[in-house]
């Protein structure tokens, strides 16, 4: 490997520092372009090595472990290359962290609505982990928002898929293949997203039954259900937003109060049908914090010490309403498949991934199947 340092080295400059949390790596490298990517992932396909590719790491605990012989960190690519706010779009590059991005765009009143507490997650772990904020229920989830993305391939090629315009159905839909790809393709290099224009008021109302205050409440952001109660996060005008609070009838809040994401030892992710999300609630097994998004059928929850077994029957269940349940973090050696059952498109999904990484050295075996 110290061969290969130096041929590393050479070809691409010194090394980067090593990350903090990021299991160890005989290369890191930051590219500061996605050409630089490119050519760095045609280098570790020719030798086989296997590639995890670094945003802000608050991600990286999902699916099966990797040990990786190179760690791509995006930190130097963190430019907004152009943003146009009378389209309502913005192209950036992926290592920008959620927090800048989103702090630009107030200086406009518009948002990207990513995740509200992003941490230092990053624009492109955001899209390569498909995760979507609470204002899903009202905007959709984040790959909806994805236009254009231009993806470093695992075998080096530079592609470039979508547009910088909401509707466009030519070819294959590149923007959703890399959504939630979780490394597995390429490394995502620049990413055109759709914006939209904040409310002028913003409020938190305390509710105490969630599917009523979605029946009442006119398109809110989210209605949410915490250890602490029920609540839901309204936008609009000053006007509709009390007119809506008053019609809720709950305590109410100047502000959208998110809470904190669920944190421990064991986090997972429960997806069901909108509709089983009290369900879902109901049969979480004790857990220490607990984030459901009502109206979309996501529950997040943290346990600080629980057996593996006793998480056996939320997953059977998740999975009898045609969902399921990932864990988002687990200590090493937590006697639980971090996926559950293998989706019955692990074929096709095996074939687009020979498609993009021919030599399979993009996060290898992180996916479901040991994809
Ligand atoms: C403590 C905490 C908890 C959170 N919990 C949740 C939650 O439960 N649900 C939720 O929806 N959001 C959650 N978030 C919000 C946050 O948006 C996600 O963690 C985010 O998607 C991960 O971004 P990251 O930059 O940290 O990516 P990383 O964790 O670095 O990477 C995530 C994945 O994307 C890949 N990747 C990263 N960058 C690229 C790229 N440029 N190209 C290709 N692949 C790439 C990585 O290889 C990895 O597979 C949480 C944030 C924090 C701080």
């Amino acid at each position: 490997m110290t061969a290969l340092r130096s041929t590393a080295a050479r070809l691409f400059g010194e090394m980067a520092d090593p990350v903090e949390g990021a299991p160890p790596a005989d290369l890191v490298l930051a590219p500061t372009t996605v050409e630089e990517a490119a050519r760095i992932l045609d280098f570790a396909s020719e030798h086989g090595l296997a590639v995890v590719v670094w945003g802000g790491g608050t991600h990286q605990g999902l699916g099966y472990r990797i040990e990786p012989d190179l760690l791509l960190v995006t930190t130097r690519m963190d430019r907004i290359v152009d943003w146009q706010p009378d389209d309502l779009t913005v192209v950036v590059e992926p290592g920008l962290p959620v927090a800048a991005l989103e702090a630009r765009l107030d200086e406009r009143s518009q948002s990207a609505v990513l995740p509200e507490r992003p941490g230092a997650a990053t624009v492109g772990g955001v899209v390569a982990a498909g995760a979507s904020g609470w204002r899903r229920y009202r905007y959709g989830p984040t790959r909806d928002r994805v236009l254009e993305v231009v993806v470093a391939t695992g075998d080096g090629r530079v592609v470039r898929g979508g547009a910088q315009v909401v509707k466009n159905v030519t070819g294959y839909d590149i923007p959703r293949l890399v959504t939630g790809s979780l490394g597995s393709l390429g490394l995502i290099g620049r990413v055109c997203l759709k914006l939209w224009p904040k409310g002028e008021t913003t409020t938190t109302v305390r509710v105490d039954d969630p599917s009523r205050a979605l029946e009442i409440a006119y398109r809110p952001l989210a209605v949410l259900e915490t250890a602490t109660g029920c609540f839901a996060y309204l936008a609009g005008t000053e006007r509709e937003v009390a007119a809506q609070g008053a019609a809720l009838g709950g305590s109410v809040q100047e502000g959208l109060l998110w809470p904190e994401h669920p944190t421990g030892e064991v986090v997972v992710s429960v997806r069901v049908p909108p509709a089983s999300t009290a369900e879902a609630v109901r049969r979480l097994p004790a857990p220490d914090s607990f984030v459901a998004g009502h109206g979309v059928g996501e529950v997040n929850a943290s346990f600080d010490s629980i057996n593996p077994s006793e998480l056996e029957g939320l997953r059977d269940w998740a999975e009898s309403t045609g969902g399921a349940m990932v864990l988002l973090a687990a200590p090493d050696g937590f006697a639980l498949d971090p996926w559950g059952t293998p989706p019955q498109t692990l074929d096709l999904q095996r074939r687009i991934k020979a498609g993009f990484d021919p030599a399979g050295v993009m996060a290898p075996g992180r996916l479901p199947g040991g994809l």
